[in-house]
């Protein structure tokens, strides 16, 4: 349906309007109503003598005349008076006249005639919209692919157009897909020595990090057809149709061997049936038809069958199963050196300046996925635009890496005076003391000016070289960091704000992981007491231990994150006069950038620590 294109549809109609038109100045007054001349008695008398009737209907009252002599395109009728004369008379006058006759009169106007004048426009409007919808489907598909009435959901593309060069890093996922493509390639290769291939694979990462772009990527390097349809879409609200649609989807995709089928999302589909809450006919429905597809199809044809989820925990056992997708490949969030090639990759379209420095953006952006990044080449080349350059430059892809990660500037938000000053000094405390302790990261940015995912200013920092490691100093110093924000409010204020809301959650979140995960506690030691429940989506953790243990493992984070924080408070102290001047200078230029930092902590000769970092 995607392909279809737009002008040969209003050719139709255009076709179909006025054929109707033309029904209706031609044809319709045909069939209108006869035409009725009133004569007198004598003059039908006179007509039965000469010969002229071919028909006479008769009433109670009223005798209708067929004449033989009709012209005009409406039909012609006589009609009379009856006059009081016996029935009989008439009869036998007719009778002898060898003229056809009939009781009561039939109103010409038929309900036959009437439904037919009123549903002719519609009947051939819908002839006329299968004639476009079949002639669009050949064309769609070439004649091949046949898109029956319950297949509006399944997307399928001769070829999608996508390499592997247009997926940057993944190296481990595209290493793993290459057998695949060659599969696709050279079946008889394979059968021939007896090799089975997994049927299906199944793409398994956080969202945005480029599943669907390597399925279509498959098909692209395999040059087979790719069909594809999304989990969400099956959920539907008439019991039975999800099944059709996946019998649809491997008819097809049968019929057009080799080919790659694709199912997106199909945690929608497959979630587990042991613990649903309540069952879900259409969805298990799907989940089996599903399940008896991937069974009864022979993949020495060539069929292969690509999933991705986000969520592989919530997981049916049954399509992981030997035989299903029993292969699994990770997609996983780029790393430094994925997130600059990513970077490139969308860069190929854009006009760069020659020296803008990818690996600045790739080191200010860890967590960020494909599609964040893509998000902010876009973003930049928009920015670009709106400053009316030729090319993007390095402050636009900053810029835009800001906007995607801290929201845009919003211009709207009118601090008071005081309430600056008490950002500037939140501010200044998380910066002051990341340069202080030595197990952090070097400060990139700070600013106060308020942006639009609500934080009212932020101090950014930007890891050396991607850490996949993290000691317990620098879980601390980072908790430490966290806190200085309200640890300056309360040197310099003497009473807390809201604004720490933020730093108070992520303290209390790594705090917590050090005590139920890592094993970094001294009440606890090496021992798991929970873990992450999906380890791609949100940082929901889950694990069963005694209210008494719980007790505990409050207490314990708690004690880390307000020793944290009393370590804040005394370095902050210790350093009042740096921190009240460089308060005093973010509260009047708004921002300063990692170099003007360094440069003015050098100044009062704090730059020993910062440079042990280095
Ligand atoms: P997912 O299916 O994993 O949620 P998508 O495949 O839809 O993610 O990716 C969204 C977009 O992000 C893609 O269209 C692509 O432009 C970009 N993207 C994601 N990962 C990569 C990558 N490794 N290389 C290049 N672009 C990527
Ligand atoms: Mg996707
Ligand atoms: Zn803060």
């Amino acid at each position: 349906m995607k392909k279809m294109k737009r002008t040969p549809i209003l050719i139709y109609y255009i076709i179909a309007v006025v054929v109707i038109v033309l029904i209706n100045a031609v044809l319709i007054p045909k069939l209108r109503e006869p035409e009725i001349v009133k004569i007198e008695y004598n003059e039908f008398i006179e007509m039965i003598q000469e010969g002229k009737i071919s028909k006479v209907e008769i009433d109670e009252r009223r005798i209708r005349i067929e004449p033989k002599e009709q012209k005009g395109v409406r039909k012609l009728y006589y009609e009379t008076g009856r006059p009081n004369i016996s029935h009989d008379a008439l009869i036998d006058l007719l009778l002898e006249s060898d003229i056809d006759f009939k009781f009561p009169i039939q109103e010409e106007t038929s309900m036959l005639l009437y439904l037919f004048i009123n549903f002719l426009p519609i009947l051939v409007l819908i002839g006329a919209s299968y004639f476009i919808f079949r002639s669009a489907s050949k064309r769609m598909g070439g004649g091949v692919m046949n898109f029956g009435k319950s297949t509006g959901k399944i997307y399928a593309e001769r070829e999608t157009g996508k390499t592997f060069d247009d997926v940057a890093g993944q190296d481990e996922a595209k290493r793993l897909l290459v057998e695949i493509i060659d599969f696709l390639n050279n079946p008889e290769k394979y059968s021939k020595i007896g090799a089975k291939l997994p049927k299906g694979a199944l793409l398994v990462g956080p969202p945005g990090t480029g599943k669907t772009l390597l399925a279509k990527a498959v098909a692209g390097e395999a040059k087979v057809p790719f069909f594809s349809l999304s989990g969400s879409e099956f959920v539907e609200m008439f019991v039975g149709v999800g099944a059709a649609r996946v019998r649809d989807l491997f008819k097809q995709a049968v019929a057009n061997a080799p080919c790659i089928v694709f199912i997106d999302e199909i945690d929608a589909i497959g979630k587990s049936r042991d613990n649903a809450i309540g069952s879900n006919d259409e969805r298990e429905q799907t989940l089996n038809q599903l399940l008896s597809e991937m069974d009864g199809f022979d993949s020495s044809k060539g069929v292969v069958i690509l999933a991705a989820t986000n969520r592989p925990e919530v997981l049916d056992k049954a399509l992981l199963r030997p035989g299903r997708f029993d292969r699994r490949i990770t997609v996983d969030l780029p790393d430094l050196e994925g997130r600059k090639a990513i970077l490139k990759v969308h860069a190929r379209g854009v006009k760069m300046d020659e020296n803008v420095d990818f690996d600045v953006i790739a080191r200010s952006t860890p967590g960020a996925s494909g599609a964040d990044l893509e998000n902010i080449i876009n973003e930049a080349a928009l920015r670009a635009v709106r400053a009316n350059k030729n090319i993007v430059t390095q402050k636009e892809l900053e810029e835009a890496a800001e906007v995607i990660l801290a929201g845009e500037e919003k211009k709207s938000t009118v601090l008071s005076e005081k309430e600056k000053w008490i950002v500037a000094y939140h501010e200044i405390g998380h910066a002051l003391l990341s340069a202080l302790l030595k197990n952090t990261a070097p400060v990139h940015k700070i600013t106060i000016i308020p942006r639009t995912s609500g934080a009212l200013g932020y101090t950014m920092q930007i890891e050396e070289q991607e850490k996949y490691l993290i000691t317990k100093e620098e879980i601390l110093d980072r908790i430490t960091v966290l806190a200085g924000g309200r640890a300056s409010e309360l040197v310099q204020f003497g009473s807390p704000t809201t604004g720490a809301a933020n730093d108070i959650e992520r303290a209390t979140h790594i705090a917590r992981a050090m005590v139920t995960m890592y094993g970094m506690s001294d009440e606890f030691g090496f021992v798991k007491l929970e873990k992450k429940t999906n380890p791609f989506l949100s940082d929901e953790v889950a694990g069963s231990y005694s209210e008494e243990t719980a007790a505990k493992v409050d207490e314990e984070t708690r004690r880390i994150v307000n020793t944290c924080l009393n370590k804040a408070i005394e370095l902050l102290k210790d350093k009042k006069e740096v921190l009240d001047k460089l308060s005093r200078i973010l509260f009047e230029k708004e921002t300063i950038t990692g170099t003007e930092f360094i440069e003015l902590l050098k100044q009062e000769n704090i730059n020993v620590e910062l440079e042990e970092v280095q």
